[in-house]
């Protein structure tokens, strides 16, 4: 008993700890607040060490290494909530769409309980698990069938995979696209076991190079919606409704990867120029593939629509069970459709629509607001400017939204610095540096975060002194 505690006697005092320079150096990249937790932890930590014999020694030193490194783990380990700032709504990195608040509440049911996801309630027997989600986008977009995988990457997989193996399939060569690095439209041809016709050039290809192309051995065209770049200028390529013909004359389907996945057309100026599954369901694409986390605004999906005939071959792959998508991501998919029957409902109800329709004004009150709470920090200089956002995520490319941004400078530490200590804070907020500054663009954060936001910049320690 003696002799442990003489043992524990030599560990630092809390208020020795917090008066060292190296605390000084921690309290100003994490809070006071942070950084005496993280001494406390690091102090328990050392005591049961020492009881439990398996050190003799922790000095000073020790226990601020140790709450270094708690400082360290806790900002830079696990899936967080963080705050965008930086003006891409559907930014892959951060997540792509946030969940309307009744997909995120009906995930939440599916993950915590029995639910009857393959269950007929009415009959007490086994029941399909895509039925009424199938039966949302039949009434939604004019579809015939529709079924669901894990992602767009998986749902084009599937459909060259049942539809065209072995088989020709006719591509434009202004859409060979890549989007995100991996998934390569000739590559996932390759995997799927089709050969690639390339036909046209960059920037144009027409009617009659499809025509001129399909041969016996040619089993489908397809038409890859180039949703993450635009070509501009002298262009050209062939309406759906007129490929659709020319494949059905030929006996064969129009097969479609429409990526964005907008469900309907709509006029408001940023999405005017996106293709909708529906317009295109309706110029006679056979089968349409396209995202559940992109202009849809639910979970990360594959979703395929089409002509029975088709789909009911997809639904029999082997693979279907292989990209299989889970319960909590169904039952978000079925919340997130649930609101697309009502205009209004859609609008206010789903973030990305919310957030894609804001009013300028809304953003630079946002601006206002945090920029009256942090323009008295002496060693802050802020500036409210007019900035671009973006759609972002292979969505709407090359049109630029009207926004607002914070641009910040500090008089002592780089803008790279002043970005690295807003994204350690407790919720990260996400930047970008433009012209040696931290540009915060208002764009994406939501109203209820703003105080978060603002304490996130407050509580970077060199700011406040
Ligand atoms: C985004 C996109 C994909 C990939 O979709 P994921 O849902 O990210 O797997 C495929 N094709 C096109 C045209 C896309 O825009």
């Amino acid at each position: 008993m003696q002799y442990r505690n003489e043992l524990l006697r030599q560990l630092p005092a809390i208020d020795t700890l917090l008066q060292s320079n190296e605390a000084a150096n921690l309290i100003r990249d994490y809070s006071y607040k942070t950084v005496l937790i993280a001494f406390r932890q690091a102090i328990d930590y050392a005591r049961k060490e020492l009881i439990n014999g398996n050190i003799e020694k922790c000095s000073k030193v020790d226990i601020i290494t140790m709450a270094e490194k708690i400082l360290n783990d806790k900002n830079l380990t696990g899936i967080r909530k963080v705050i965008n700032c930086s003006g891409t709504v559907l930014h892959t990195n951060l997540g792509r769409s946030v969940l309307p608040e009744k997909a995120a509440k009906a995930a939440y049911i599916a993950a915590s309980n029995y639910i009857n996801i393959e269950y007929d309630l009415a009959t007490g027997e086994r029941g399909d698990r895509h039925a009424h989600v199938e039966q949302q986008l039949v009434s939604l977009t004019g579809c015939e069938s529709a079924l669901f995988v894990n992602n767009n990457a998986a749902a084009v997989l599937l459909m060259l995979s049942a539809l065209v193996k072995g088989g020709e399939v006719v591509v434009s060569r202004g859409e060979l696209v890549e989007i995100g690095g991996s998934f390569r439209v000739p590559d996932i041809m390759k995997q799927s076991g089709c050969y690639l016709k390339e036909i046209g050039t960059t920037n144009k290809t027409r009617y009659f190079d499809y025509k001129n192309a399909i041969t016996d051995s040619t089993k489908a065209i397809l038409k890859v919606h180039t949703s993450n770049y635009k070509i501009v200028g002298f262009t050209e390529d062939v309406d759906v409704k007129r490929l659709a013909e020319l494949a059905h004359d030929n006996n064969m389907p129009l097969l479609c990867d429409l990526g964005s996945g907008l469900l309907e057309t709509c006029d408001n100026p940023i999405l005017e120029n996106e293709p909708s599954v529906k317009e295109w369901i309706e110029k006679g694409a056979d089968v349409v593939c396209f995202s559940g986390d992109k202009l849809l605004g639910g979970p990360q999906a594959g979703i395929i629509v089409g002509k029975e005939t088709y789909i009911s071959v997809l639904k029999k792959h082997p693979l279907i069970r292989a990209l299989r998508m889970d319960k909590i991501t169904l039952s978000a998919l079925e919340a997130t459709l649930s609101l697309y029957f009502d205009c209004d409902v859609a609008d206010t109800n789903i973030p990305l629509r919310k957030m894609l329709f804001q009013d300028e004004l809304c953003i630079k009150n946002r601006a206002k607001i945090i920029l009256e709470s942090i323009n008295k920090i002496d060693s802050l200089s802020t500036k409210l400017i007019p900035s671009q956002a973006l759609v972002g995520g292979g969505s709407a490319p090359g049109e630029y939204i009207p926004s607002y941004a914070i641009c910040m400078s500090h008089i002592n530490i780089s803008p790279d610095r002043l970005a690295y200590l807003l994204r350690q804070r407790e919720v990260p907020v996400i930047g970008r540096i433009h012209k040696n500054s931290v540009f915060l663009d208002m764009f994406c954060v939501f109203d209820n975060d703003i105080p978060l936001l603002i304490q996130a910049i407050k509580s970077c320690g060199v700011i406040n002194e």
